[in-house]
C-alpha cells in the first residue's frame, strides 16, 4: 500500500486496509494493529477487535507482559481481571483496564461473576517508552471516564484529552485513545502532531472524509491535520461506534513477540526462558486457570 498523498485541497489523505484474521483462544479476532506498512500509531502497537459473539468462553489463563501496557476495552459482556499485584477486578462497558507490564506481569482473564457469555470488545497495546519499559509494573481501574458531547457525536476519552476533556488514565508517551458514538456528520478536531487509526466498532461502516470504512477495515491518518469528518453510512442498524487511537509518531524501532515488547531479540528470548523457568520476574496469578506455556521463539529454533 502506498503512503499518504495530498489531494488537490492539499488535505492528507486516508489510508484504509483490511484487517487480518487470527485465532486467540477459540476465538477469531479481526487483527488490526501491527500491520507489516504500519508496525505503530503513536505508541499503540497492537489492536485485536472480536465478536460479537453470544457464547464465547471470556476466559484466558496466566500470561505474561513486558515492556507494554494493555487496555482493555469491553462494548459487551464482563471480563474478571486477576494479575500477579494481587489486582482482582471486573471490567464493564464503558470502563477501562490499563494494565503496565514494564519488567514484567502476568495476568488471567476470567468469565465475570455474572456468568455472561457475550463477548464484544477491543484489545489493544500501547508500547512503553525507554524510560518506563524496565520499570514496576503496575493496574489501574477507571469506572468512569470523561465523556464530550461533539456535534453529530457522543465520544469518550480512554486516554488523554479531547476537546477539553483530559482520562485520568497513564500515559506514557502523547498518545489519545476515544470512542465516538457516532449519531449524525462529526467533525473530529485533530491534533497536528498525532497521527491516527480509526476502527468502526459495530457492523456498520463509517464514511471516513467521505470514503466508506468497513467494520473489518482500519483507515489510517497521518499527521498534518486539525480535523477528520466522520458520518454513519448506515445508522438504521443500530449503533455506530468508532474506535480513535493517536499519538506522536513513534521512531523506535519497536520489537513484538508474543507477549512481549522490547527492541531486540535477545530481551525477548529473556523474557520468554524468564517465563519458562516461572522466574520470580513475572509473580504468580492467583487462577484456577491453567498457566499458559509459551511457544518457542522461531530465532532459537
Ligand atoms: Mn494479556
Amino acid at each position: 500500500m502506498s503512503g499518504p498523498m495530498a489531494d488537490d485541497h492539499g488535505e492528507v489523505n486516508v489510508e484504509i486496509a483490511e484487517a487480518h484474521r487470527a485465532t486467540v483462544g477459540v476465538s477469531e479476532v479481526r487483527r488490526l494493529l501491527p500491520r507489516r506498512e504500519r508496525r505503530t500509531v503513536g505508541a499503540w502497537c497492537f489492536l485485536d477487535h472480536y465478536g460479537p459473539s453470544d457464547d464465547a468462553v471470556p476466559a484466558i489463563g496466566p500470561h505474561p507482559h513486558l515492556g507494554l501496557q494493555t487496555v482493555t476495552w469491553l462494548l459487551d459482556g464482563e471480563v474478571l481481571h486477576r494479575d500477579t499485584l494481587g489486582s482482582e477486578q471486573v471490567i464493564r462497558p464503558g470502563q477501562l483496564n490499563l494494565m503496565t507490564a514494564g519488567h514484567g506481569i502476568a495476568h488471567a482473564e476470567e468469565l465475570g461473576p455474572a456468568g455472561i457469555t457475550r463477548a464484544h470488545g477491543v484489545q489493544l497495546w500501547v508500547a512503553q517508552p525507554d524510560e518506563t519499559r524496565d520499570g514496576a509494573p503496575a493496574f489501574e481501574h477507571h469506572g468512569e471516564l470523561p465523556a464530550v458531547d461533539l456535534p453529530g457525536a457522543d465520544a469518550m476519552v480512554l486516554i488523554g484529552s479531547l476537546a477539553g476533556a483530559t482520562s485520568a488514565a497513564r500515559a506514557d508517551t502523547d498518545h489519545v485513545g476515544y470512542q465516538l458514538d457516532l449519531h449524525g456528520t462529526c467533525e473530529l478536531p485533530l491534533t497536528e502532531a498525532h497521527e491516527y487509526a480509526l476502527a468502526p466498532l459495530d457492523d456498520v461502516a463509517v464514511a471516513i472524509d467521505g470514503r466508506p470504512v468497513a467494520p473489518d477495515q482500519v483507515a489510517y491518518l497521518a499527521p498534518g491535520r486539525g480535523s477528520v469528518t466522520l458520518t454513519a453510512v448506515d445508522g438504521d442498524s443500530g449503533r455506530c461506534r468508532v474506535l480513535v487511537l493517536g499519538g506522536e509518531p513513534w521512531d523506535v524501532r519497536v520489537s513484538m513477540w508474543w507477549n512481549f515488547v522490547g527492541r531486540d531479540h535477545d530481551e525477548l528470548t529473556r523474557g520468554f526462558e524468564d517465563w519458562q523457568r516461572d522466574d520470580e520476574r513475572f509473580g504468580t496469578v492467583a487462577s484456577d486457570l491453567a498457566r499458559i506455556a509459551a511457544p518457542r521463539p522461531p530465532w532459537l529454533r
